[in-house]
């Protein structure tokens, strides 16, 4: 066990749902404590950028025109096992296949819009984080 940070993305269907505090409670409540936050919208360019792992994927445009057609909620969380945590909260990629009471269970209805992205692993989370935010806007 060992104390993490992890990148979480409120994507732009879960802003449009009005479902912004309620993923943040949820965080809170399973003690995942918020140590960067901002609401912006990303450009395609900079929606592209973050998903350039999946460049090569039939859904990369569709993924990141959605991901840049509105304002998301982008955050660091930091906890015991944040990037687990994080995951377990968001449920399944595809919703249909997302645990009851999950995030994506809760609140998406389609794959291609699954409400929340979360990073995979310790290296990502890093990379991620450091692609929306400089050292100096992590608080300690
Ligand atoms: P994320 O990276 O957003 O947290 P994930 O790690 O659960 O999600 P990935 O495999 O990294 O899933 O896929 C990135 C995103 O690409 C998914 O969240 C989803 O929005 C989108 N995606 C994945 N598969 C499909 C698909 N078959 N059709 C449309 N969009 C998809
Ligand atoms: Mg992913």
């Amino acid at each position: 066990m060992a104390v993490e940070r992890t990148l979480s993305i409120i994507k732009p269907d879960g802003v449009k749902k009005g479902v912004i505090g309620n993923i943040l409670n949820r965080f809170e409540t399973a003690g995942l404590k918020l140590v960067a936050m901002k609401l912006v919208q990303l450009s395609k360019k900079e929606a592209e950028g973050f998903y350039a792992v999946h460049s090569d994927k039939g859904f990369f445009d569709e993924l990141t025109t959605f991901m840049s057609s509105g304002p998301v909620v982008i955050s660091v969380l930091e906890g015991e096992s944040a990037i687990a945590k994080n995951r377990e909260l968001m449920g399944a990629t595809n919703p249909k296949d997302a645990d009851p009471g999950t995030i994506r269970a809760d609140y998406s209805e389609y794959v291609g819009e699954n409400t929340v992205h979360g990073s995979d692993a310790p290296d990502t989370a890093r990379t991620e984080i450091a692609y929306f935010f400089a050292e100096t806007e992590l608080v300690n």
